[in-house]
């Protein structure tokens, strides 16, 4: 598997329609594209991170990472693992580790190992990620998230997928070639910088921020840019990352939130609070201040983490796809 292969831009499948209401009574459409569909155990947009990643990993191989007890990451690298033939090893933050989400992984192979929080502060330490690496003999350390440049290459795939559809004249999109609008969630903003560097200046990305003040964010994302080639390419798409839809913190939800999910859902589009309903928040509140650039068309990505939702009793079901 490639991350190529893992979309064909031209499938109806991963691409939905939704109309978003304006307060004047008339509605935007947004065409969404749906990651969570593509077709594995673990579907989203960490699927595409560590696609990126299986040119360094050959063979049988065990892979370590880190995660929370909800970690969409682990439960892709689980996923991957099983489908690769790779061993997996998760170290996660706290002691909780009978989650949905943990369960599953280690029903796919992954080695569970809980770390003291002390410890799980570390994890970004190169010193030790190699006392871990001997510690548990991985043969590659993934960081938390994704966050590598290999990962971000792994999300070009995605941004190759929205150019093919509105970038190309005869992209199979009425009206293609006038480019997009593309928001998207962002935690590391990987996922973002891998879109931006497969997209070109006829698009502009908005990257929603699922945390509080992560004002990091931005330097984050130059770096993967920079490692990419992208940095201060002025054919470039164009980004920017707003910090006011966080709702209260990293997976924290308010009123608003719940509401819109709801609408969401009986929109057919399943989404989950840490991420991807921020989005669509987002979205929703740019519209209805008129603040959206009008005559292109408006993409929302859907980066998945549905598994996630079992975390939330308030939603505690896995919606119908
Ligand atoms: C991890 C994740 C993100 C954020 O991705 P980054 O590359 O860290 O910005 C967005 N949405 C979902 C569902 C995720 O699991």
């Amino acid at each position: 598997m490639s991350s190529a292969t893992l979309l064909d831009p031209q499938s109806p499948a991963l691409w939905q329609t939704l109309a978003l209401p304006l307060p004047d009574g008339g509605a935007l459409p947004l065409q969404v594209l749906r990651l969570d569909r593509c077709d594995s155990l673990a579907p989203g947009n960490k699927l595409f991170k560590l696609a990126g990643l299986l040119p360094e990993v050959s063979g049988p191989a065990r892979v370590l990472s880190f995660g929370g007890p909800w970690s969409n990451h682990l439960h892709a690298l689980a996923a991957l693992g099983r489908e690769r033939g790779w061993q997996t090893v998760g170290l996660v933050r706290g002691e909780a580790l009978d989650t949905p989400t943990l369960r599953e992984a280690a029903d796919w192979g992954m080695a569970l190992h809980p770390l003291c929080r002390a410890d799980y502060r570390q994890r970004h330490s190169d010193a030790f990620q190699l006392a871990c690496q001997k510690r548990y003999r991985a043969d590659r350390v993934i960081p938390e998230g994704g966050d590598c440049p290999a990962g971000a290459r792994g999300c070009m795939a995605i941004g190759a997928a929205i150019g093919a559809r509105f970038g190309d004249g005869d992209g199979g999109f009425d009206g293609g070639g006038e480019g997009a609008v593309v928001a998207l969630a962002t935690g590391t903003g990987t996922t973002l910088a891998g879109i931006v560097a497969g997209l070109d200046r006829r698009f502009e990305v908005l990257g929603i921020s699922a945390l509080k003040g992560a004002w990091d964010t931005e330097q984050r994302i130059l770096a993967n840019l920079a490692a990419l080639g992208s940095a201060g390419d002025t054919q470039a798409a164009r980004w920017r990352l707003y910090h006011e839809f966080h709702c209260g913190g990293f997976a924290r939800a308010n009123a608003e939130l719940r509401k819109l999910l709801a609408w969401a859902d009986g929109q057919n589009l399943p989404l989950e609070p840490v991420y991807t309903a921020k989005a669509l928040l987002a979205l929703q509140t740019l519209a209805d201040r008129g603040e959206l650039s009008p005559g292109k068309p408006l993409v929302l990505v859907h980066t998945g983490g549905l598994q996630g939702r079992r975390g939330f009793d308030w939603l505690a079901h896995q919606p119908g796809q």
